[in-house]
């Protein structure tokens, strides 16, 4: 399924997943904190995975059966995998603008800013954010994992040129992890390389779902704050996104349908399971059986239980 939630988000109010990378993960990068698990085959050839308006038709059926109480202030590609890998990414965010009159926004891993085209389309988006973990090469390397066709470069050249020409509502995003993103001359390079692109706010995370690879953590309080401190100091808004999101998720009624979609692409955490099973008037026994079948998994990060979708079956 194409369409899901709403979820609260931090950034966006209640915003309507959409999810246009479906069956597997098709990503070009392996974060090591990829909340969504390893990527098995890392790709940067766009290829098309559903026709447009059988996309948009999608995202209308399931906006039908929603409640006033959850009207999207967004419509959000948030994929299992790299939004803009999806060629018709152009014609679907046109479409879903003229269909909804809803804002629509994109969060891109900026793996493909190179590209003239996945530029273009982008213009088109009301909301963008581009991720920018560390523009120096070995540490990009170490956090990103990026598919060998991926020049850094040439993707932080195509960022600016991007920033240069975008009249919407940009933003940057910045993984922030122990060890290996948090030294000074990264956070040093990258909050200058932000601070020429004139964005709305560049946001600092943190691992808070369960990571790809088990053993990282997320940086500690006191180095949050320094690094807020130098991406300030460097005259960039800057919003840390440490906290939780909140438990009030959208729902169609079938919970069995619910939970497959929003896993493909967020974990769902153990009171937010909890919540949406109370509105859906299910029980936990639709979440058992999901785990039986194989086509979720549990599991437990930093005192709560999450659900996660399971690709590998
Ligand atoms: S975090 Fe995003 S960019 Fe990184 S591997 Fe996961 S889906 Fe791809």
């Amino acid at each position: 399924m194409i369409a899901f939630g709403p979820i609260p988000s931090r950034r966006l109010g209640l915003s309507l997943g959409i999810n246009n990378i479906v069956a597997r993960k098709v990503c070009s990068f392996s974060c090591i904190y990829c909340q969504i698990g390893k990527t098995v085959n890392r790709s940067i050839i766009r290829e098309a995975f559903y026709q447009p308006e059988k996309l948009v038709e999608n995202v209308k059926n399931h906006f039908n059966k929603l409640d006033a109480d959850h009207a999207p202030d967004y419509l959000t590609f948030v994929s299992n995998g790299e939004p803009t890998l999806d060629i018709n990414l152009g014609k679907e965010i046109s479409l879903l603008k003229e269909t909804f009159h809803i804002p629509v926004a994109v969060i891109t891993n900026s793996s493909l800013m190179s590209n003239q085209q996945v530029r273009e389309e982008l213009l088109n988006a009301d909301w963008v954010s581009l991720k920018v973990d560390s523009v120096e090469q070995e540490t990009w390397e170490k956090i990103n994992r990026h598919h060998p066709g991926i020049n850094l470069e040439k993707v932080l050249e195509g960022i600016e040129i991007f920033a240069e020409q975008y009249k919407g509502r940009l933003h940057t995003e910045t993984m922030l992890v122990e060890d290996v993103n948090d030294h000074h001359s990264s956070i040093d390079a990258t909050s200058a390389f932000i601070s020429k692109l004139n964005v709305e706010t560049a946001y600092l995370s943190i691992p808070t779902r369960p990571p790809a690879e088990k053993t990282i953590k997320a940086i500690s309080t006191e180095n949050i704050t320094k690094t807020w401190q130098m991406y300030q100091a460097k005259g960039i808004h800057t919003e840390m996104l440490t906290g939780f999101e909140g438990t009030n998720t959208g729902f169609t009624g079938n919970a069995f349908d619910d939970i497959l979609n929003i896993t493909s692409v967020h974990p769902l955490r153990d009171d937010t399971l909890k919540e949406l099973l109370k509105k859906e008037k299910a029980g936990m026994e639709v979440v058992e059986s999901l785990i039986y079948q194989r086509y979720i998994k549990k599991d437990h990060f930093e005192g709560h239980d999450y659900y996660i979708r399971n690709f590998h079956l």
